[in-house]
């Protein structure tokens, strides 16, 4: 089965603005959770719960998410690295592309309810 990949921005259910502020909550021992809220209206639009985060640094973001599982050091570590950010920047561009040319509609819930 082909999985078609699609993609949205956030909106707000009121005002339907596209604008929001991230609240990012962190408590030991259970998973981060993202509050979104619209930056227009003040409207809370989503939370999200975290698996993993990578920041505008991948590198530091995979060497610290490799910390954490235990990895091979030197070449092979570097080559990962830069594989990890190349993927980074092509699926950031891919989003992006998806939304300009034919942004998802429906809900988001919708869509996530489509993975398996
Ligand atoms: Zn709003």
């Amino acid at each position: 089965m082909t999985q078609i990949r699609r993609s949205k921005r956030e909106h707000c259910p009121q005002c339907d603005s596209v604008a929001m502020l991230n609240y990012v909550h962190v408590s030991p021992g259970e998973d981060a959770e993202v509050f979104a809220e619209c930056s227009e209206c003040g409207a809370f639009v989503a939370r999200y719960t975290l698996r993993s985060y990578t920041c505008d640094d991948p590198y530091r973001s995979y060497l610290r998410h490799m910390r954490t599982r235990g990895h091979d050091s030197g070449a092979l570590a570097r080559k990962s690295a830069e594989q990890f950010a190349s993927k980074l920047w092509d699926d950031y561009a891919e989003v992006k592309q998806l939304v300009a040319e034919d942004e998802e509609a429906r809900h988001l819930e919708d869509l996530l309810g489509e993975t398996p």
